[in-house]
């Protein structure tokens, strides 16, 4: 395998809050390869967006990073001052932010919004005609050149999702982040940005981190899935191994909630609710709900392992000995 394009590495990001610390990311790792497709999914407060923000440089107080390292093209973003940082931003990676559609300025036409973000990277002389470049990246994500002079309320939700999706690669970064890109589109119009986030992922070579819980569209989006739980990636694995085999008792709770039509009618979940990031259960915070729990599970945390090439689970089931 190649060296990774991006890599993170035990990273670590709390809240300081009046009733103490949270972990809302606690020793994440995985990594990244050109042009793949890695999904994030996990639950509310799942520690996913969180990840995906401390990836853009995007935290803010009282969030802050404990500790780890974020490597991205061979630098660690974590170490790069805030010009670096900005710099990075949009022209290494890339975000697509949850409730995108709504991040557009009402009163600046969609031409003005690509001056924004490549007058931010580069010098943008007053008389510079951007026309072909920004009808080239709108026609990159199926919208017609004329959408440039538009205002964004003469635009449908799925228009304004490409318009970012266009924005996003303006400078080609070798990242994107997509943080839940389709959350208020309806289903079409969701596979439609999603073809179209596909198709520009192709043309760039980019990789990309869908964060998201819409199991279904990481399903046939993504090559990988990490599946997060209270803080932690719980496991690491090529798409169909994960629907077809999941390791992890809660990743197997999760794939077997989905419907189907063979158990139509009848609701299936999984028993208990996510612990509060503020008084995590002791040893594996998934103990409480786990229908597998053995007695150390109760004292002990499991260690995040590779169990087989590319599978990556965090479970006391897999430390040789118990499963
Ligand atoms: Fe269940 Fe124990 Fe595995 Fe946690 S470590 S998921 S409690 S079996």
């Amino acid at each position: 395998m190649t060296q990774p394009i991006l890599q993170v590495s035990e990273l670590k990001v709390y809240y300081h809050t009046s009733q103490g610390v949270v972990k809302a990311v606690d020793g994440v790792s995985f990594s990244l390869q050109k042009g793949e497709k890695f999904g994030l999914v996990g639950e509310s407060g799942s520690g996913k967006t969180t990840t995906a923000m401390a990836l853009m440089r995007l935290l803010n107080p009282p969030a802050f990073v404990e500790g780890g390292h974020i490597t991205l093209n061979g630098r660690n973003l974590l170490a790069l001052s805030e010009e670096e940082t900005r710099r990075a931003r949009g022209a290494e990676i890339s975000l697509i932010p949850q409730g995108a559609m709504n991040s557009l300025n009402p009163v600046m036409r969609v031409r003005g919004h690509f001056h924004d973000t490549i007058g931010a990277h580069r010098k943008v002389s007053r008389g510079e005609d951007m026309s072909t470049t920004i009808e080239r990246l709108l026609r990159k994500v199926g919208l017609p050149p004329d959408v440039a002079n538009r205002y964004p309320h003469e635009l449908s939700g799925g228009m304004k999702q490409r318009v970012i999706i266009a924005m996003s690669i303006a400078l080609e970064p070798s990242v994107i982040v997509a943080d839940e890109p389709t959350s208020a589109l309806d289903v079409v119009v969701q596979m439609q940005v999603m073809a179209t986030l596909d198709q520009v992922q192709k043309d760039l070579g980019a990789a990309v981190i869908l964060v998201g819980h819409d199991m279904g569209l990481m399903a046939q989006f993504c090559d990988r899935i990490g599946v997060m739980y209270a803080g932690t990636l719980v496991e690491v694995a090529p798409v169909s191994q994960l629907f077809e085999d999941p390791q992890h008792p809660y990743t197997q709770l999760l794939i077997s909630s989905l419907p189907d039509f063979e158990t139509k009618g009848r609701f299936r979940g999984i028993p208990g609710l996510p612990p509060s990031l503020r008084a995590l259960p002791p040893g594996c915070t998934f103990h409480p709900r786990c229908p597998k729990v053995l007695d150390r599970c109760k004292t002990v945390v499991p260690a995040y392992r590779e169990i087989a090439p590319a599978r990556w689970v965090s479970c006391h089931l897999y430390d040789g000995g118990a499963g």
